[in-house]
């Protein structure tokens, strides 16, 4: 295991961390499949991944992650607390809530996080987070209180972590990004604002979405070049575990045509790197759409489709009538957004 240095915090982390989602137990219907081993297998697996020289554990609250912080906290005590470096997010972004839910989360981890992150933070709640008060407020008090060490913030969107970047209260950000979905880390490692910053990275295998297309090798080597400090794998057993960690990766160059070439021998993906350049004056998701398209295409058929039936009809209508088509105009991809929303408005029929 390689180690990298988390921003300006002084924390060292192991290149690879462990996601906790695989092994919660309890009723998540967001959250796409999972393996629900009970207590005494899931610290198994936590210790396997710990003697190969895992030291930073991700999770969340029980409404997001069912059981998995209470399992993380009996993995803690086991492992020694000091050895194991706890990150833990909750999705309040009002200041009150979030210092309640810190609370609470160290009462389910028997130990305080080290790390705590408000998690989800999107381009509608990112104000009230941010706000005097907010929850990224409330988490400063409570690092100065002791309750944590270092503040984060959690989100799937450029915008905001671009923000979170030029936040002086913020020490952490973590984000999502795989050798398919590049965009974000492209335009982070372009902006000098987020040296100094730990830089957590989610979603390597896109959800387990890459998996059959691609070897761990692959998806783990083709984002070392990315200035990220950890990247987190979800891990369910301890195969997982080996194939994410046993072996320390060499970095893997993969263009993003080898990435959608390779997945055209399944089926016929959108080239979208969700860099999210693309703006809708009517506030259209367009990233969101094509991921789920390719989603869907990937082997998430049920969970994307309900996703896209929530509002395409409403995007395609719009779309049609649209004249402008503005958010074409900074798609560094040139793709015919209009065209792509209409494939899969009929995918969806
Ligand atoms: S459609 Fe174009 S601009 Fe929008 S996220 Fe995809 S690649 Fe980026
Ligand atoms: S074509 Fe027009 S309505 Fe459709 S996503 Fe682009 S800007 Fe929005």
């Amino acid at each position: 295991m390689r180690y990298r240095k988390l921003g300006n915090t002084g924390l060292t982390v192991s290149e690879i961390g462990f996601g906790t989602i695989p092994i919660l137990s309890g009723n998540v219907p967001v959250l796409p499949d999972y393996y629900s081993p009970e207590l005494p297998e899931a610290v198994d697996i936590m210790m396997h991944a710990y003697k190969m020289g895992c030291n930073l554990y991700d999770t969340a609250i029980p409404e997001e992650y069912g059981d998995a912080e209470y399992k993380l906290g009996v993995f803690a005590e086991k492992v020694g607390r000091e050895h194991i470096i706890i990150s833990d997010k909750a999705r309040f972004m009002d200041g009150n809530d979030m210092f309640r839910e810190v609370q609470r989360s160290a009462e389910n981890l028997g130990t305080h996080p080290d790390i705590y992150f408000v998690h989800q933070v999107d381009e509608k709640n990112q104000d009230e987070t941010f706000s005097r008060y907010g929850a990224l407020d409330a988490l400063c008090d409570l690092k100065k209180a002791g309750m944590i060490r270092y503040t984060g913030i959690a989100t799937h969107y450029y915008s905001v972590a671009a923000r979170a970047a030029a936040d002086s209260r913020v020490d952490v950000i973590q984000t999502s990004g795989n050798i398919l979905e590049r965009g974000i880390l492209d335009r982070i490692a372009e902006n000098a604002q987020f040296q100094g910053k730990g830089l957590i990275l989610n979603k390597v295998y896109a959800a387990g979405c890459l998996i059959p297309a691609f070897t761990p090798a692959e998806l783990i080597g083709g984002m070392l070049h990315y200035p990220f400090s950890c990247a987190l794998i979800g891990i369910g057993t301890a195969e997982q575990a080996d194939a994410a960690m046993q072996t320390e990766y060499v970095p893997v160059s993969f263009s993003f045509d080898a990435v959608t070439l390779r997945l055209a021998q399944h089926f016929a993906p959108v080239p979208c790197t969700r860099c999210q350049r693309c703006r809708c004056p009517h506030g259209y998701e367009v990233h969101i759409l094509l991921r789920q398209y390719n989603y869907y295409h990937l082997g998430k058929n049920y969970w994307a489709m309900k996703k896209l039936r929530m509002n395409i009809d409403e995007v395609y209508e719009q779309c049609r009538k649209c004249t402008e088509r503005q958010c074409m105009q900074d798609c560094p991809q040139k793709l015919r957004i209009p065209e792509l929303i209409g494939r899969i408005y009929e995918m969806t029929r």
